[in-house]
């Protein structure tokens, strides 16, 4: 771990039932890609996500239908919900009337003092927090003609310009964001935000791409992020079903020991020596666990040569064995299952641990 931990030394943002930064684990964030106007659809989809696993909504504000949806979607969803405005103040208002628990806006996007006043009140008034969205690709002309084209330097200056907006009318609760679609642009803006200010850090690779490349690509940027401490909310932003985002951005979570309420997969990757149809069993249990809200750690492998001992760290495992399956746990064989119950008998041994750890 680098000497940069930024993630522990941020202030304490609260967004509905949630407080973001200080010592809190990550948040998960999506975006609905429903027109926001229409409630039922916008609801249903978050339901979605909220069962993904979303921790955190964002919806898009506009017009003036789609604010005045808020009240109405604000009812009958469980997660945080955010909305995000550009430049208009009095979709803003309505906007936080309506009970949105976070506006995405840039203060200096919104135009005169007197409008980001009116806003900046309301959301003090309602104790929600503003999102400051810096995105490479619209920054402010001033800086893009100091810099000549987006840099971290000027993402940063971008984002202090609209910071010192908000403290200036004594505003705090601030969550920033350093959006870039260039890997390399958006880790070093970020972390040039995390040494330049202590506000919450909202990650994310902008426009990265279909669900194949762009999980490559968030996994590769927002990786060497996270295992800096840098952030404390994600969006994976995907040109996929958002539910793919929400499930990209726990498995990355995963990965750095950032979600302590998820089960990870552990399976081989198949070789001549392969015993049963490893990736279909492991698919299918992928997708159980996805549901287990417990640090378990789940092995599916394809032989019993090399399978149990490979997979020490897990805590339960099975492994093909001609006709029939071991069930192993850390490295140790516990018993042999007839193959076609192999996978059955590995759920309920799932269950009795999450039960375990729920009860502890
Ligand atoms: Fe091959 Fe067995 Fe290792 Fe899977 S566990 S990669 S089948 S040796």
């Amino acid at each position: 771990m680098s000497e940069l931990v930024h993630r522990k030394n941020t202030r304490p943002v609260k967004v509905g039932n949630v407080t973001i930064g200080g010592s809190n684990e990550l948040f998960i964030q999506s975006m609905t890609t429903t027109k926001t106007h229409d409630v039922e659809a916008t609801v249903a989809e978050i339901h979605r996500l909220e069962e993904a696993g979303c921790q955190i909504v964002r919806v898009a504000c506009p017009d003036e239908r789609a604010a005045n949806a808020i009240a109405d979607i604000k009812k009958q969803i469980n997660i945080p919900l955010v909305v995000d405005i550009h430049f208009n103040y009095k979709l803003a208002l309505k906007a936080i009337e309506g009970g949105a628990d976070k506006i995405r806006i840039n203060p200096g996007n919104i135009g005169k003092r007197d409008k980001v006043e009116l806003v900046v009140n309301a959301a003090k008034e309602k104790n929600i927090p503003i999102r400051i969205g810096v995105n490479a690709g619209s920054l402010e002309r001033g800086i893009l003609e100091k810099y000549g084209y987006p840099t971290a330097d000027g993402m940063v200056e971008s984002a202090l310009h609209h910071i010192k907006i908000l403290e200036d009318l004594d505003f705090h609760d601030i969550i920033v964001s350093m959006k870039a679609s260039d890997v390399g642009l958006a880790v070093e803006a970020y972390e040039k935000a995390a040494k330049a200010f202590d506000y919450p850090l909202h990650l994310g690779i902008t426009e990265s791409g279909t669900l194949f490349s762009g999980t490559v690509k968030s996994a590769a940027g927002l990786g060497i992020l996270l295992s800096k401490g840098i952030g404390n909310t994600l969006r994976v932003s995907l040109s996929a079903d958002p539910v793919e985002e929400v499930k990209v951005a726990r498995e990355l979570l995963k990965s750095f020991g950032l979600a302590s309420n998820a089960a990870t997969l552990i399976s081989c990757p198949t070789c001549g020596r392969i015993e049963i149809d490893l990736i279909s069993i492991a698919n299918e249990v992928e997708e159980y666990i996805s549901k287990i809200k417990a640090p378990i750690k789940v092995a599916v492998l394809g032989c019993a040569v090399n399978g149990p001992g490979e997979a020490r760290e897990a805590d339960i495992g099975i492994a093909g064995a001609r006709g029939e399956g071991l069930l192993f746990r850390h490295g140790e064989t516990v018993r042999k299952v007839p193959e076609d119950q192999m996978v059955e008998e590995l759920k309920k041994e799932i269950d009795i641990l999450a039960e375990a750890h729920r009860l502890k």
